[in-house]
């Protein structure tokens, strides 16, 4: 297989929307949709066309696009913004996509360019929503360059000062909502704790329900991007403290979805398939489509040790676990469809 085709196979099985691109032109128009919605393709389509990753929430990616490395410099210095070390690919022509993580606070973060005032030529530009990069594996029209993947590393949280330029609008409501499920969730949590004092803003110290504690060992916090922290100062694991008081260990956010991408995460790390069924009320949650690709997700981590039929066992028997609402009814439907044409 042509080297580039290779370097596009690795592409689309990390990323999870892609799209054909023309040179650096998308071919449909309305191709700014996969920046929210997933939308995989067949390889062979790239035989003949680029491949382009819509940024934004569908491939969790914002990503700064430097044209201009010297001026890039400079701005950096004097406006003290830091990259840290993330994803990298050089284009083609010259310049560099820096890939970091899209956040999954509620806001929107879109596109900015930022021109050199003198010159006018621009200096770099941040892809957020609405904006979408070539990738890797991918020939630039002008100079017949391969994009390559210049650092092979995570892609790394985005900086403040990339955030704060990206900013669509601040959603207020929004994050207001998810505040008030973190309270909820923070205050149960709390009540089922001994000892509970509170030491700051977002901040609260407990006797650790797992081991012997007479010291308050156990400090809970809400992190500057909404997660609730918890830590044993004898290390218990946080999966074991929350297990104590009858909670799972993803109940701790509040949107379904970054739940169930926080269990990815975890299984990611542990490969541990218990986890993937303990926590199985999450996926039970999920639509159609976004159960269909995170089933796809687990099964490239766990491979054989994901029993599809266990999961759809424990998908179904979750029902009893689900969020309902004054008139005892479920509030979101689970549909497992997906699962039986996997
Ligand atoms: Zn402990």
């Amino acid at each position: 297989m042509k080297k580039r085709l290779k370097v596009l196979k690795k592409i689309l099985k990390r990323f999870p929307s892609i799209i054909p691109v023309n040179g650096k032109v998308p071919i449909e128009k309305n191709w700014t949709k996969y920046c929210t919605e997933k939308r995989s393709l067949n390889i062979d389509v790239f035989e003949k066309y680029n491949a382009g990753l819509p940024t934004g929430p569908s491939n969790r990616i914002i990503v700064v696009d430097v044209d201009d490395r010297k001026e890039m410099k400079a701005l950096k210095e004097e406006n003290g913004w830091k990259m840290p070390e993330t994803f990298t690919v050089n284009t083609g022509g010259g310049g560099r996509h820096y890939y970091y993580q899209y956040p999954t606070d509620g806001n929107e973060y879109g596109n900015y360019g930022y021109r050199d005032k003198d010159s006018g030529k621009n200096v770099f530009d941040i892809k957020g929503i609405g904006g979408m990069v070539v990738a890797p594996g991918s020939i630039h029209p002008e100079t017949k360059e391969t994009y390559e993947i210049k650092r092979d590393v995570p892609i790394a949280p985005a900086p403040q000062w990339l955030l704060k330029l990206a900013l669509k609008k601040d959603s207020s409501i929004k994050p207001q909502m998810d505040n008030m499920k973190n309270d909820n969730i923070i205050s149960n949590f709390l009540s089922k704790l001994q000892g509970v004092e509170q030491t700051g803003k977002n901040r609260w110290k407990a006797l650790c329900p797992v081991h012997d504690d007479h010291e308050a060992s156990l400090s809970i916090s809400i992190g500057d991007d909404g997660r609730i922290l918890i830590h044993c100062f004898a290390r218990c694991s946080p999966e074991n403290i929350l297990d104590r008081v009858g909670m799972s260990w993803p109940d701790l956010f509040p949107k379904t979805i970054d739940r169930a991408i926080t269990v990815i995460d975890y299984v990611r790390e542990t490969k541990e398939p218990n986890a993937v069924y303990n926590s199985i009320r999450v996926f039970a949650e999920l639509t159609a489509a976004q159960l269909a690709s995170v089933t796809q997700d687990l099964k490239e981590i766990l491979g054989d040790k994901l029993n599809l039929n266990d999961f759809r066992k424990a998908v179904n028997e979750s029902e009893g676990y689900k969020t309902r609402n004054e008139n005892n009814r479920p509030i979101i439907q689970s549909n497992n469809r997906p699962l039986d044409q996997m």
